[in-house]
């Protein structure tokens, strides 16, 4: 059975898809105005393990995720500068450039975090149609009003408003922390902004309102309704989008065609920099890159996200990524040394499978992993379980290369095992010494010494 924590309900449900083994998942992409930082980067690697827990639970996924290259403002508060073209001003660039340019970082990124792309990408700019569309459905059902800035959700006709984040709306009132300038009300939203009269936007478009762009929330409305229909089985995101954009995306959905566009929510919690939020618009951020350029594999910060829970928060630190990259050598090192019988271990599948369908707990799933690495299982039936696994965990295993050992590298250890069996321990040592030097290492076992590869 797999069970996921739904934010709607705030339970573990069992999941059960509209359409038999196939599943439809909306994934909210990135906002195209700078490269991901390490914090969006763990969202993605939920998403990615949340697709995989369904593939190896044989449903057809069907995901699809939108490239945001407009209408995300720089506040919340629908005030403020577009993203996008904030961006293209400061680095000198057009618009359609900047998101060009960084989709294709992002895209590179989860290429190098081992996460499938999804089966559709679609851009903002590329359905302006359908968000309009949509709009003027909403229009039709006397949801919407308009201000000197633009098309507004009026979240006053929907009852219960707010209930993906069981917002407190009298709370906001009282508290007036909100900017409400000529909304009706302090959670009311744009659906199309009016381009500034004393500035010429790069991205705009005529609608029926006048010369303008999309709010940030209808764009997802919108594309999901273009794949999916009214409504489709799980809507993925981090924890931030809870309390406005997927608030909004669920106001939207329900004001024109009475349903939750979603049935399953699931978020994926914050990654902390030294205890605080690690955000794009700060401009002091870890980019993949960062990483890479001090030397590490990307993919041991896969596998520090996957030590922790997606619900829980995860504490970024330079500490705890070299421990995760300390534990990630030590598994390729172990998985490269098995050989044998090509047999899959079906009481340790089955392990592996509660703990990833337990609401994806990949840290329990991980001790599967060194469980089975420690066991006296067969080594070939070891190495073809743990490939197995790593469908879900996507660590690339399965292109690990047995370490050929040249030829001279052996010889010295054959020549410093004379000399241990006859005690010139000083030999023994210069000799290892030596064999470092080559890129190679020593470990003296029971049974016999065996050979490792220093660097990969
Ligand atoms: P954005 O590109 O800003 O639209 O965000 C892309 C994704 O990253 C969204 O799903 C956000 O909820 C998520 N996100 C933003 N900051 C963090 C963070 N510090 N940790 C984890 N996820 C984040
Ligand atoms: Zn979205």
């Amino acid at each position: 059975m797999l069970k996921f924590f739904n934010t709607l309900t705030r339970k573990k449900e069992e999941f059960k898809p509209l359409k038999g083994k196939e599943v439809d998942i909306y994934a909210c992409g990135p906002t195209v105005y700078n490269y991901a930082h390490i914090g969006n980067l763990r969202t993605y690697i939920f998403e990615d393990v949340l697709r995989k827990t369904l593939i190896y639970n044989n449903y057809k996924v069907k995901e699809v995720m939108n490239i945001t290259d407009v209408g995300h403002l720089v506040s919340d508060a629908d005030v403020g500068e577009d993203k996008v073209e904030a961006a293209a001003r400061k680095e000198k660039k057009s618009a359609w450039d900047i998101a060009e340019f960084y989709a294709k970082a992002f895209k590179q990124d989860l290429k190098r975090l081992n996460i499938m792309e999804p089966d559709e990408w679609c851009k903002a700019t590329d359905t302006i149609e359908e968000q309009i569309e949509f709009v003027k459905g909403l229009e039709d059902k006397g949801f919407t009003y308009k201000t000197a800035d633009g098309i507004y959700f009026d979240t006053s006709g929907l009852k219960d408003y707010g209930k993906l984040a069981k917002l407190n709306i009298e709370g906001l009132k009282v508290g007036k922390r909100v900017k409400q300038g000529e909304k009706k009300n302090v959670t009311d939203f744009a659906l199309w902004k009016f381009s500034p009269e004393d500035e010429k936007r790069q991205m705009e478009w005529d609608s029926p309102w006048g010369k303008g762009f999309p709010g940030w929330h209808i764009e997802c409305s919108a594309i999901a309704k273009k794949y999916f229909g009214d409504q489709f089985d799980i809507h993925v995101g981090g924890i931030d989008h809870v309390p406005i954009h997927h608030t909004n995306e669920i106001a939207q959905g329900e004001a024109l065609t009475g349903k939750v566009p979603a049935r399953y929510w699931l978020h994926g919690e914050f990654l902390l920099l030294d205890k605080g939020k690690m955000a794009k618009s700060k401009g002091e951020f870890i980019a993949l890159q960062t990483l890479i350029d001090k030397g590490y594999n990307p993919l041991s910060f896969r596998y520090l996200c996957m030590e922790a829970h997606y619900r829980s928060k995860l504490n970024f630190s330079w500490k705890s990524l070299d421990a995760a990259q300390n534990a990630l050598n030590n598994l390729y090192n172990k998985v490269r040394e098995l050989d044998g019988e090509d047999k899959v271990l079906e009481n340790y599948q089955n392990e592996f499978l509660n703990t990833i369908n337990d609401d994806l707990d990949t840290p329990k799933a991980l001790t599967v992993v060194w469980k089975l690495l420690k066991s006296n299982e067969d080594a070939g039936a070891k190495k073809s379980t743990l490939l197995y696994f790593d469908k879900v965990l996507g660590l690339g295993l399965s292109e690990l290369k047995r370490v050929e050992i040249p030829e001279k590298v052996r010889k010295l250890v054959d020549e410093r095992e004379e000399a241990r069996k006859n005690k010139d321990w000083n030999r023994a040592d210069e000799l290892r010494n030596y064999i470092k030097k080559m890129g190679y290492d020593v470990e003296d076992t029971k049974e016999k010494t065996k050979i490792r590869k220093l660097r990969n």
